[in-house]
């Protein structure tokens, strides 16, 4: 089974993703990584993330060890880490660079320990519409802006990021800005998404919603 979850920075897709892939025993592939690996080479080099040529480089180098290697990188998930991937996320051949090694995991999905996993849970901006658009549930998440940035203001001040509300929003505005801009796959739903908006919505009122489309879809299938 291939379950994909898009939607816009900080909508929760990362916990349900990670909540449904424990429950159906599915691999997890939260594709952002591959984007903040590339900025954060961008980082390590000392460069601007919107150094076209260093970037498509850097992506078509990546592998998926590099990735987890990059990832112990303390900015990686933090604020400059998230900014970075947007930026190169944009950039048309860093896309095309990192696509095939998007695709080729739900080809033999694996766990983190190395098993053979029977599935894959994708989460991202376009798993559904370009990295896997033949998977079986896809899912669209968001919410407000404001309640995003609420969510990730409180992620980061419990990680002892120092940052302010007013500048998380302002991020999450300009993310969303280039994620829904960009000429190369920008950031929508699939024509046969599910919409699932979150922002009254429980992380276990969520998990319910989507668990309950999944085993609708199964019990369908069974039929
Ligand atoms: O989801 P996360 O915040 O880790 O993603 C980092 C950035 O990578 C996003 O802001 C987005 O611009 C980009 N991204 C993307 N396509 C994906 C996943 C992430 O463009 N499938």
């Amino acid at each position: 089974m291939i379950i994909t979850i898009d939607g816009p920075a900080s909508a929760g897709k990362g916990t349900l993703a990670g909540k449904l892939a424990q429950e159906y025993k599915l691999a997890y592939f939260d594709t952002g990584m591959v984007y903040r690996a590339v900025g954060i080479e961008t980082l390590l080099a000392g460069i601007p993330a919107d150094n076209t040529d260093m970037a498509e480089k850097f992506a078509k180098e990546l592998t998926f060890q590099k990735m987890m290697e990059l990832s112990k990188n303390p900015s990686f998930r933090g604020p400059e880490g998230g900014k970075r991937a947007s930026v190169v996320s944009a950039i048309p051949a860093v896309r095309a660079a990192l696509l095939k090694m998007q695709q080729d995991f739900c080809k033999n999905p694996t766990f983190a320990n190395g098993n053979k996993a029977q599935g894959v849970v994708y989460d991202g901006r376009d798993t559904g519409t370009v990295v896997c658009p033949q998977a079986e549930i896809k899912l669209f998440v968001t919410a407000t802006a404001e309640a995003r940035a609420q969510r990730r203001y409180k992620e980061y001040c419990e990680k002892g990021i120092k940052t302010s509300y007013e500048e998380v929003l302002n991020d999450i505005n300009q993310r969303d800005k280039r994620d829904s801009e960009r000429s190369t796959s920008p950031l929508k739903p699939a024509p046969d998404a599910i919409i699932l908006d979150t922002t009254h919505l429980s992380i276990e009122e969520v998990f319910e919603k989507a668990k309950e489309i999944i085993d609708s879809h199964q019990k369908n299938l069974a039929i």
